[in-house]
């Protein structure tokens, strides 16, 4: 297959792009480093299946060749990113979607949109269901990216039903790992690098909120099991392992081994109390099941962490 990954450089869209190649497939990544880095695809770059466009997606997309699938991977991903270029992910959700689904078009390729837990809001069924519509606060902050994503699932059926496109919408629950940036803002990175500098872990709030964090390589099985797959209605892909924000704080600190303290800061606007997938679709469709714990999933995350500031490397 050759395939187009918007977003490549991106944490997941890089693991991605690894995945893909790994397994035979050309892989054309379109990425504009908003909050995607070069280094993340540095080891792919001399792969003669691998080509790095430069490109922002919101704007017009062109792709010469043939083309088997365009996954779209492209926005700002973390509540901290997103707050920073409100207008950029409403773009890349909205025009961005509408740009790919057009080269899909063009191409009469499978196109798969990389959606999001966030499309529930803070919901009010748990865990959530794919038929949950969700409750989201689409005129706060974390509004530019809920809303666009649901824009972007509703252009991505649009397609799919009136011009017969061969369509996929993944919706992704917090997932964690290597490559995601120091600075990226997400719970997971935020309490290793602290831990790992001996600063204290920021909880937000009383650090009751849970999330289901899930860890990239299981994330990407999924996705590429969805692709695989003839679904065009929405699958979760997330961990059923339910976690407070203070549990996760435990398990860094003991993986790091750290004596940092917890720091408590006010909890973000619109910050959702409880989230865990149903992941009853993902099984019976894709036999598709987590398989890395928190516990191993971080600390494999903490080594990564701990390699980029090691001597002489960082
Ligand atoms: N959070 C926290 N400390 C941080 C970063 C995040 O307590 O340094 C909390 C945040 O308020 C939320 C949860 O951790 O309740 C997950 O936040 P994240 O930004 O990772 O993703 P979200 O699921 O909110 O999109």
């Amino acid at each position: 297959m050759r395939v187009v990954v918007t977003g490549g450089a991106g944490f997941l869209g890089s693991h991605l792009c690894d995945h893909l190649i790994a397994r035979g497939d050309d892989v054309v990544c379109i990425d504009n480093f908003s909050t995607g880095t070069v280094s993340n695809v540095a080891h792919l770059r001399d792969h003669r299946s691998f080509d790095l466009v430069q490109h922002d997606v919101s704007i017009h997309v062109d792709v010469a060749g043939g083309v088997d699938a365009v996954l779209h991977f492209a926005s700002p991903a973390s509540p901290v990113d997103y707050a920073k270029m409100p207008i950029q992910t409403l773009k890349v959700g909205s025009l961005g979607t509408h740009n790919t689904l057009g080269l899909a078009k063009a191409k009469g390729a499978t196109y798969l949109l990389a959606s999001t837990s966030e499309v529930y809001g803070d919901p009010l069924v748990h865990p959530q269901v794919e038929h949950y519509w969700g409750n989201v606060n689409h005129l706060g902050p974390r509004g530019v990216y809920d809303e666009a994503k649901r824009f972007a699932e509703a252009m991505t059926m649009a397609y799919c039903r009136y011009h017969g496109l061969d369509t996929r919408i993944v919706r992704i629950f917090n997932t964690y790992g290597p490559r995601m940036r120091p600075d990226d803002g997400r719970v997971v990175s935020n309490f290793i690098v602290a831990a790992l500098a001996g600063e204290p872990l920021t909880v937000y709030g009383d650090g009751t909120q849970t999330r289901s964090f899930c860890f990239v390589d299981d994330q990407v099985r999924g996705i590429a099991a969805l692709l695989e797959s003839g679904e065009h209605d929405p699958v979760n892909i997330g961990s059923p392992s339910e976690f407070t924000v203070a549990e996760l704080a435990e398990i860094v600190l003991e993986a790091t081994g750290s004596d940092s303290h917890v720091r408590y800061l006010p909890l973000p606007v619109d910050d959702p109390k409880r989230r865990r997938p149903d992941t009853a679709r993902a099984e019976e469709l894709l036999g598709w099941n987590p398989s890395v714990a928190l516990r191993e999933g971080v600390q494999r995350t903490v080594e990564y962490f701990d390699s980029l500031t090691a001597p002489g490397l960082g």
